[in-house]
């Protein structure tokens, strides 16, 4: 009994707000819709960002939050355009990305790299907390390893790996045309990122792969974080530096020898002292870079 407390519990965590809040606080969820360029608009509600590509050819969703608030994402899309669902892309495995995939999964095909199907087809441990394996109609169908490209709505919609990041699945997503770029968890704009060290996750490699993805990208880019409002270029460019003092700021004191008490109470360098937030205080984001740097 006790243990399967700490189970569920533990599953809220992961799940970020979690399926145990009652009934009646996800019919207070309500899904905001911003146009932000060509073909391609932001669902907000709880959980990661969604974008969604709408046109000629149909709908294709970048993301899909929580089961409870599917009925409500479907009718905020069919209120751009009615018509089916074809698509569902992931960027990742985390339950606040692909929680509506049991029930969109039913009726559109779902893409997303091979370690996010692995991750979502087999039980889930993280220290304490354990996450189920999703139902099947969750599983991508279609995955890849490096990229996928699909042509769709007058546009190439280009998805690239980027290795050891947020997790080890991560996915970029490039709408080539509307010059927009839904970037999952890998940019949390303007505060310090979640990154899973228990999935893969590294801290430099995510430094590197921001560092990559901003070479790749135009100046007047559009960019959907996988939490946070539309960003530009410039806010991506500061998230980069933001990381990369990080890791030079612990690494120093790793070795001066200092052990993680003695960094967390030394704190983050004082331009980001704003950037702590719920569910990651500058304490946990230095526990993070400091866990990551330390596990080789
Ligand atoms: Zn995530």
């Amino acid at each position: 009994m006790r243990k399967s407390i700490f189970v569920l519990g533990g599953l809220a965590v992961m799940l970020g707000l979690g399926f145990v809040l009652a009934q009646q606080d996800w019919d207070k969820v309500t899904i905001k819709t911003t146009h932000v360029a060509g073909n391609v608009y932001m669902l907000e509600g709880r959980g990661g960002n969604i974008g969604v590509s709408v046109g000629e050819d149909g709908i294709l969703l970048v993301d899909d939050q929580f089961a409870p608030l599917a009925e409500k994402i479907r009718k905020a899309v069919q209120n751009l355009r009615p018509g089916d669902i074809r698509f569902i892309l992931n960027t990742h495995w985390h339950g606040d990305h692909t929680g509506g995939n049991p029930i969109f999964g039913k009726e559109s095909t779902i893409i997303a790299h091979t370690n996010v199907r692995k991750r979502l087809m087999t039980e889930q441990r993280r220290g304490s907390r354990v996450t189920p394996p999703a139902p099947k109609e969750a599983w991508p169908v279609i995955t890849f390893d490096r990229s996928v490209s699909i042509h769709f709505n007058g546009e190439e919609i280009k998805v690239m790996h980027y290795p050891r990041g947020h997790t080890d699945g991560d996915a970029v997503v490039f709408f080539t045309q509307s010059n927009v770029v839904h970037m999952g968890d890998d940019f949390f704009s303007g505060r310090f990122p979640f990154v899973d060290l228990d999935s893969g996750g590294d801290v430099e490699g995510l430094a590197r792969n921001i560092g990559q993805i901003i070479n790749e990208l135009p100046a007047d880019v559009k960019i959907i974080p996988g939490h946070g409002p539309i960003s530009t270029l410039d806010d991506l460019k500061a998230y980069h530096t933001m990381l990369k003092e990080s890791i030079v700021h612990v690494r120093k004191q790793i070795e001066a020898g200092k052990d993680l008490a003695a960094v967390k109470a030394a704190g983050v360098p004082k331009e980001y002292s704003g950037w702590g937030w719920r569910f990651i205080s500058a304490e946990r984001w230095l526990e993070i870079v400091y866990r990551s740097l330390t596990k080789k």
